[in-house]
């Protein structure tokens, strides 16, 4: 089996994944950045976000696993003092493969160019001017135009990340959906949106159209990019998912309690 390793490049970060490298390459693991079967991500969230994006291509064959080197995370659950533990059963091929829904979003231009991309959390629309105006169409047809601070579309295993902050919904990632929240709408008698989360399925498209300016800023995770002339954003639950290696139960509700209400993590 072939592994790579992600590290915050932090003190404990890098320690943890030297030791990590030594110990799986005495198993005979091959380590392997090109193409590897399982990635270990030492650091945050965060730093899972980054060995995504590093692997986008390669979902189908590539597993992540995540250890914390801060406070306990969604895609990073492992603690530093179970890295012995960790190895072992990546060696003995002791795990099964979970699976998370993700967000495609396009960016249609006025030149008929498109980009796409694939978000594990979310990705954000805002305007470079104050107020963003948009329409928002849901499977062609208009739903509302919105004004505001900017819109937040996530994916099930996003939505206790920004998504909460601007207090949409926890999703179980089982589900195949994807989460529209507001941020700061403006509403009074002349401006109005539902002023409510949108939870879609997977067979539901949310195309987002300018009203104004056609640029704005998008962000995919932690890349913010500022596009030019767009026509229209679209949105959709990803055909692709991302595939986490799963050594122990560790369930989604207890990972949201232990992060948000008490944990002796
Ligand atoms: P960052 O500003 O360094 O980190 C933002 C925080 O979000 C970190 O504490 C990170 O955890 C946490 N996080 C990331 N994914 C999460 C998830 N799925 N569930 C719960 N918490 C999660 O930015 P970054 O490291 O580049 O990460 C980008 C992410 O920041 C975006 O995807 C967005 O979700 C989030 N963000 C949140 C807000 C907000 O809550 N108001 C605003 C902007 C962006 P770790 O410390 O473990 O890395």
């Amino acid at each position: 089996m072939k592994f790579f390793i992600q590290s915050r490049n932090d003190d404990l970060s890098n320690e943890l994944m030297d030791r990590a490298k030594t110990y799986l390459s005495d198993f005979g693991l091959e380590w392997n950045e090109e193409s590897p079967d399982i990635v270990l991500s030492i650091g945050g969230d965060g730093t899972l976000l980054h060995a995504f994006h590093r692997y986008r291509e390669q979902l189908a064959t590539v597993a992540f696993v995540g250890i914390h080197t801060g406070h306990l995370g969604f895609y990073a659950d492992w603690k530093p003092a179970e890295i012995e533990k960790l190895v072992i059963s990546i060696a003995k091929k002791e795990f099964e493969v979970i699976q998370y829904p993700l967000l495609e979003a396009t960016i249609h231009y006025r030149n008929d160019d498109q980009t796409k991309y694939l978000a594990l959390n979310e990705s954000t629309i805002k305007s470079p001017d104050v107020t963003l105006v948009m329409d928002v169409e849901l499977n062609g047809t208009h739903f509302e135009r919105f004004r505001g601070d900017g819109l937040c579309m996530s994916t099930p295993s996003g939505s206790t990340a920004y998504n909460k902050a601007l207090g949409g919904a926890v999703i179980h990632p089982s589900l195949d959906a994807m989460q529209l929240t507001e941020m700061a709408s403006i509403n009074n008698r002349v401006f109005r949106t539902v002023g409510a989360p949108l939870v879609l399925p997977a067979h539901h498209t949310c195309v987002l159209k300018p009203v104004k300016a056609p640029d704005f800023m998008v962000t995919v995770d932690h890349v913010q990019l500022l596009h030019k002339d767009v026509k229209s954003i679209e949105y959709r639950v990803a055909k692709e998912k991302v595939r986490f290696a799963r050594f122990r139960p560790f369930p989604f509700w207890t990972r949201v309690h232990d992060s948000f209400i008490d944990s002796d993590v």
